[in-house]
């Protein structure tokens, strides 16, 4: 008899975004003549740009011809792409690393949510709530069943206070995504003195670090002393590039990155990730590591520049719009994310039916996010220009 993985029938089923779509769609098909405006999910709409363009148009054509055909790659990455994001994302910064310390993936989803296969099973694991349910789900389906969670609420200003448990691994999304929240060095330093004084694991997602406007906010978690030897980094072309159809991101795994068995003894974990990831991962398509390398080009920064800020002026237009009609906001300054306290507190999801069926816009209840996001709604800065102005003129009318 086949038995199937129990610890899959142990995940809540996020139906949040399925709901959602159940929810837009009957309204829809009841109010064809009303335009909806959706600031829900958050996917990019802006275009890949010319540079990454013309990039992958000439690495098809690369494909083509016999002298310049690529087969399988190196599965963690070509060299190309790992030098241009140590000499652009890192060494100005102050961070130098290894070109075996930066390992190329398809996706920060991907990783975050893989990274567990090289963690044992009875780490008890920090994650702040609320936040991007992967965390939580892939760590169900591997079995930890010791979560904390370390709420984050309009009360402690969406900063999460450490925990009074001792922890073994601490996922930190900065820029947070539904919240917004970023930490200043100060503040993050604080995270990597815990790990280092508990022999705990940082994972660092830095999804959004290319949303960050403020200056002394750390991009990196390796801006903070020490944060070599305590943290895994997660980044990814979705959001700075427009890559969440295309796919490409990375992971950085320091060598000096050390877990432990049961016995104590020390071991490498950027050895163990390189074992895991070339064992079960073929590498990223070479067209797509060509398109995320040409982000690097002068041309490519600069456009890329220019999409990351009109979400940005989306997301002033989302804040000075919903500040007009009084509703308090939080976040939408270092990321593509609004987020807002319900007005009169009413429940996240009675305000996304409020606003679907009075305003037409779509967005995310907060609960979707955990516990902790009840009484509190997301916004992406995703949408077009159009649609943003649209939708604050409609907040306007907005009487609760
Ligand atoms: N991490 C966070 C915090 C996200 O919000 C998302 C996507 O929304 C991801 C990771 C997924 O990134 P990728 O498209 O690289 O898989």
């Amino acid at each position: 008899m086949i038995k199937v993985n129990e610890n899959f029938l142990k995940i809540k089923n996020n139906y949040l975004f399925s709901d959602i779509a159940k929810r837009v769609n009957a309204f829809s098909s009841e109010n064809q003549d009303k335009k909806i405006i959706r600031l829900g999910i958050g996917d990019v709409t802006r275009p890949l740009s010319p540079t990454i363009i013309t990039s992958l148009h000439e690495a098809v054509d690369e494909m083509s011809k016999i002298d310049t055909f690529k087969g399988y790659g190196p599965e963690l990455g070509y060299d190309f792409l790992i030098e241009k994001i140590i000499d652009n994302e890192f060494r100005p910064r102050g961070i130098e690393l290894d070109k075996d310390e930066v390992f190329i993936s398809d996706g920060s989803k991907s990783d975050t949510g893989n990274i567990g296969d090289i963690l044992g099973v009875d780490n008890r694991v920090a994650i702040t709530d609320p936040v991007y349910p992967v965390y939580l789900d892939t760590n169900i389906m591997a079995g930890r069943e010791n979560i904390t969670y370390l709420p984050c609420n309009k009360e402690n200003n969406f900063v999460p206070a450490l925990p009074k448990e001792k922890v073994d691994m601490i996922y930190l999304c900065l820029p947070n995504n539904p919240t917004g929240t970023v930490l200043t060095k100060e503040q993050l330093k604080v995270w990597v003195d815990y790990a280092k004084e508990n022999k705990s694991l940082i994972l660092f997602d830095a999804a959004y670090e290319a949303f960050i406007t403020e200056e002394n906010i750390p991009h990196s978690i390796y801006e903070i002393d020490g944060a070599k030897e305590v943290a895994i980094e997660f980044r990814s072309f979705s959001k700075k590039a427009g890559f969440t159809g295309t796919r490409c991101a990375y992971t950085v795994i320091p060598k000096e990155l050390k877990g432990y068995t049961t016995n104590g003894e020390a071991v490498s974990i950027n050895k163990l990730w390189n074992r895991r990831h070339s064992t079960k991962f073929n590498g990223v398509p070479y067209i797509v590591q060509k398109a995320a390398e040409s982000v690097y080009t002068d041309s490519g920064k600069k456009e890329v520049a220019d999409i990351i800020s009109y979400y940005m002026e989306n997301a002033k237009l989302i804040k000075a719009g919903l500040g007009e009609v009084g509703i308090e906001t939080f976040g939408g300054i270092n990321a593509p994310y609004i987020w807002l306290k319900t007005p009169n507190n009413l429940p996240s999801w009675d305000f996304f039916d409020i606003l679907l069926n009075k305003l037409n816009i779509v967005g995310t209840p907060g609960v979707g996010f955990g516990q902790n996001g009840e009484g509190y709604f997301r916004l992406t800065a995703f949408g077009s220009r159009d649609n943003t102005i649209e939708a604050m003129e409609r907040f306007k009318k907005l009487s609760l």
